[in-house]
């Protein structure tokens, strides 16, 4: 089975490479504006548009990159406007061609135009022009470079390897999975339930959104073109791909805690909400302060490293639209209005905690096409996670006894997200979750949480 997975990693460039690699990039930007503007010069006429040979054909050694560079730009470009054309013919008037003239664009190296020189990577620029020398990650992934994309002061890797093909499992179980902003995910399968607390990200994204704020104004009394505003510049640069690396890696792990419940309760289908639709079609619905949130959270990040995660193990992720799936009474079918973070049926009064609700919903949904009340409840016993481990609490060795009590919890907030599974926290008694803890999550906390006596952190949260 070929798996095709992007790779990214930071360069850093001697100031004659970086030059050449922004002058590259400008090329590249160049190229995008003129497509854009063929593009709009050609619908607002109402002639046909240029198609993707035409384009090539015109563009052909035109600018100072590598014809298969120009080429993959311009089928970057094609794809990008059949996407919306096929978006606004479904109905999303929302949807928008490309419009916006790229100063800067990141240039596209194919694979087989691409070299290794020892240490190093040679972005090809066309015949008679020096290549651009990028160093290889220390760690280079397995499997054959396909691309190679050149941004600011990263490179993505597109590699492709070949796994083994994963082991038909005989039976079929479904599950059903909800993802938000308070958790990540809830993923169940009607008798149990794992939730992946979000709070430590939003607050990470709330955090950065007001130092971005600062830098904003900071940098709205900069002269354009000014030492200041390119410092202010990188700042906020790196801010915000600080905030992506730890975004990528909470969402990482988020995937890879429900891969491993998924095989833990042997859940081979996997219903997840469909949150495509939700992202544009409500926008002005929502206040600001959710619109920020939604829109932050990148939904479908989790979705794209779900999938592959879950097809190396043969796990199916379909994806049902999640209307109603929050509201629904999994009792009775009521459909309810909540505010707060207790389900309660006005109808039947069944409570439950909400999280759950979601999650058993939609696999109902999947299931049956539509929920059918009183087939999936609520599980009584939710475990509660975060994404990743305690920093603080990785430092110290896995062999040591944790008996520093409050030690840990002083600096951290409820929001933290460099949280651990606390002892006290997911105490769910069940033997199959225990065995999903015990073998597949090596996390050092655990190991050291298992000896138990852990400082209670979060007196709100625990099983429920
Ligand atoms: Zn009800």
């Amino acid at each position: 089975m070929q798996e095709t997975t992007v790779f990214t990693y930071r360069v850093s460039l001697s100031p004659t490479e970086w030059e050449r690699a922004s002058d590259t990039r400008r090329a590249a930007g160049d190229l995008w504006t003129r497509l854009v503007k063929i593009h709009r010069f050609c619908r607002r006429r109402h002639w046909p548009w240029p198609t993707e040979p035409q384009l090539k054909a015109h563009f052909k050694r035109r600018f100072p990159l590598h014809s298969q560079t120009v080429q993959a730009i311009i089928e970057k470009f094609c794809a990008t406007i059949d996407g919306v054309r096929t978006k606004r013919k479904h109905g999303d008037k929302q949807a928008r061609y490309p419009w916006r003239f790229r100063r800067y664009f990141n240039p596209i190296f194919k694979g087989q135009a691409l070299k290794i020189q020892g240490q190093h990577l040679l972005l090809p620029l066309g015949r008679g022009r020096e290549p651009i020398r990028v160093h290889l990650p220390l760690a280079m992934p397995s499997g054959t470079i396909a691309q190679a994309e050149l941004g600011y002061d990263e490179i993505y890797l597109t590699v492709t390897r070949t796994i083994p093909d994963p082991v038909p499992v005989p039976s079929s179980k479904a599950g059903g999975l909800d993802m938000g902003v308070i958790h990540l995910g809830v993923v169940s399968d009607g008798e149990e339930a794992l939730a992946i607390s979000g709070r430590g990200l939003r607050s990470v994204k709330q955090g950065h959104a007001k130092a971005q704020a600062k830098l904003r104004k900071k940098r709205s009394r900069t002269k354009p073109g000014s030492r200041r505003r390119k410092r202010l510049n990188r700042a906020q640069h790196r801010a915000s791909q600080k905030v992506d690396r730890i975004t990528h890696n909470a969402l990482h792990h988020t995937a890879n805690q429900i891969v491993a419940f998924c095989l833990a309760t042997g859940i081979t289908v996997l219903y997840a909400g469909d949150l495509g639709t939700l992202n544009h079609k409500k926008r002005h619905r929502r206040s600001r302060r959710t619109n920020q949130e939604v829109g932050a959270l990148e939904f479908g990040r989790l979705d794209l490293y779900l999938e592959y995660k879950l097809r190396r193990y043969g796990i199916q992720l379909i994806k049902i639209s999640e209307a109603d799936t929050s509201q629904t009474c999994p009792r009775c079918g009521h459909l309810n209005k909540m505010a707060g973070r207790t389900y309660r049926c006005r109808a039947c009064d069944y409570r439950a905690h909400r999280d759950g609700v979601g999650a058993v919903n939609i696999l109902n949904k999947g299931m049956y096409g539509a929920i059918r009340p009183g087939e999936f409840l609520v599980p009584p016993r939710i475990t509660y996670r975060r994404p990743v481990p305690l920093k603080r609490a990785l430092r110290r060795s896995p062999a040591e006894p944790r008996h520093v009590a409050g030690g840990i919890s002083g600096g951290e907030s409820g929001g933290s997200l460099r949280g651990s599974l606390d002892p006290r926290r997911s105490h769910s008694g069940s033997p199959r979750i225990s065995a999903l803890r015990a073998g597949r999550f090596k996390s050092r906390c655990l190991a050291r949480s298992s000896q138990g006596n852990g400082p209670r952190r979060f007196p709100d949260a625990r099983t429920r």
